[in-house]
């Protein structure tokens, strides 16, 4: 049994039977053999079932949104949001799954002819994590389902319901049971049941990057394809002309969206040295006005930390920065409930931090900003590149050069130029190095549920 609980107050939200070995294979093989069918309906018809499944999710749009705040503690205007956010994947491959083209080449003898054709890969097994349960499920589950795979997911044990409403609301649109289906229980258990299983043909995951590389190696024993969108150290590069309030209105909503709990978060502020002061103490006090608090609260500007691990990790993060010499400028307080099991972390702005400290290097997954300086362009560059991460990456400056250069030499999947927030159904969203593999998102999305057959006719 799985217990779900507010991270806000403790409170016991509800128990999620957990599946056994035996159930979950079964789960797989249904999936497998549903894809027979699934993927022979026209996709006409596959586009009109996911149509369904958005307006019905758009309906019951607050209810989605009050669990999902209610096991994530995120605020429910962002959960309100998010619902949005997880339809407008939908809708958008319920688009592209009538946009699935082949091609025909030219044969090298007059009496043949070549078909390239577009195929679903198969049954696709899914992993999502606890900070986005709504878009980072629909986000693989609807390019799958528009392809033509079925799919299987195992949510974050802290976020279950959430999920587990969205599915019981696509099979209320139309969607077979077989075709969109969860298990819940322990991560690593799962894991491998889906890694070791020949009927799961693909592996798609959001979440750690140690969880990823282990999810990519265990894939290779059946040789699965692999999509991992895995964890992010965001520099954010705020350039000597850059308009410094409205980079600091967008560094506010890159960093503290989500209790700072994204992975395209910005991770570190790179600012130049003539406006060092005048940004440090912007963004000072727009991080000090925040109310931290219950996301259900209408006037919190920052949710509480998920669990203990995620706290633990931001205050020693916070501690080792401020014994190598980083400066507080607000912050470096929290509100913690042992007993509750609750963990509130206040917006916090470090100045003077150095690159050796933990919070330069590592994903810190809290409402935490650490400032460092450059002087010369290549300097922040440098600093900027100096991860093994590769996800997001955030400049401000109106020089169109600056810009251009900084877009040339960044070594990140996402760039967000003059914008703090470049999430979106339309774009292709996935990291470079560390971050991960593969692209979520647009027009490339659906390409990882896809693969190539190629026909050769010949004697005619
Ligand atoms: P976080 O630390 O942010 O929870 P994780 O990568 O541990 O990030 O979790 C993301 C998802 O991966 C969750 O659904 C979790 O249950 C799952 N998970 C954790 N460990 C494993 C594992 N060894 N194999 C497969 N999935 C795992």
């Amino acid at each position: 049994m799985i217990n779900v609980t507010n991270p806000a107050t403790g409170a016991l939200i509800s128990q999620v039977l957990e599946h056994t070995e035996d159930e979950i294979k079964a789960k797989l093989e249904n999936g497998e053999k549903a894809f027979e069918t699934w993927s022979s309906i026209n996709a006409h018809a596959r586009s009109r079932l996911l149509r369904n499944w958005s307006a019905i999710i758009l309906k019951k749009k607050q209810e989605i949104a009050e669990v999902m705040t209610l096991e994530n503690g995120k605020l429910l205007k962002e959960s309100l949001g998010e619902v949005d956010y997880a339809v407008s994947y939908i809708d958008w491959y319920s688009e592209e799954a009538i946009r699935i083209y082949g091609r025909t080449v030219p044969a090298s003898a007059e009496s043949k002819r070549v078909i390239i054709s577009r195929n679903p890969v198969g049954l696709v097994a899914a992993i999502t994590p606890w900070n986005f349960p709504a878009a980072m499920m629909t986000r693989k589950a609807a390019p799958a389902l528009a392809a033509g795979c079925t799919f299987i997911i195992k949510p974050a044990e802290e976020t279950p319901l959430t999920t587990m409403k969205l599915i019981e609301l696509a099979h209320e649109a139309g969607i077979p049971e077989e075709v969109i289906q969860y298990v819940n229980g322990d991560g690593a258990k799962i894991g491998s049941l889906f890694t070791e299983s020949r009927s799961v043909r693909k592996l798609t995951f959001t979440g750690s990057t140690p969880v990823g590389k282990l999810l990519i190696k265990n894939s290779a024993q059946t040789v699965k394809n692999v999509t991992m969108e895995l964890g992010g150290h965001a520099p954010l590069i705020v350039a000597k002309d850059a308009d410094i309030d409205f980079a600091v209105k967008q560094t506010v909503l890159s960093k503290f969206r989500n209790a700072g709990q994204t992975c395209i978060c910005a991770n570190r502020v790179i600012v130049h040295e003539d406006i060092l002061d005048a940004f440090s103490e912007k963004i000072t006090e727009a991080a000090a006005g925040l109310q931290v608090g219950n996301g259900l609260v209408e006037d919190t500007d920052v949710g509480p930390i998920i669990n203990k691990k995620g706290f633990e990790k931001i205050k020693s993060q916070i501690n080792d920065a401020v014994e190598k010499g980083a400066e507080v400028l607000t912050g470096n307080a929290y509100s913690a409930n042992e007993e509750k099991g609750t963990y509130f972390v206040y917006p916090t702005v470090l100045k003077n931090t150095e690159r050796d400290m933990t919070i330069m290097q590592e994903e810190t997954f809290g409402p935490v900003l650490p400032i460092i300086s450059f002087k010369e362009l290549d300097e922040a560059v440098a600093l900027a590149n100096d991860t093994a991460y590769g996800l997001a990456a955030y400049f401000f400056t109106n020089d169109y050069r600056v810009g251009t250069y900084l877009h040339d030499h960044l070594d990140f999947g996402i760039i967000g130029w003059n914008d703090g927030a470049p999430s979106g159904a339309h774009v292709p969203f996935g990291g470079m190095k560390e971050s991960g593999l593969g692209r979520e998102g647009g027009a490339e999305g659906i390409e990882p549920y896809l693969e190539t057959k190629y026909l050769s006719i010949g004697n005619h």
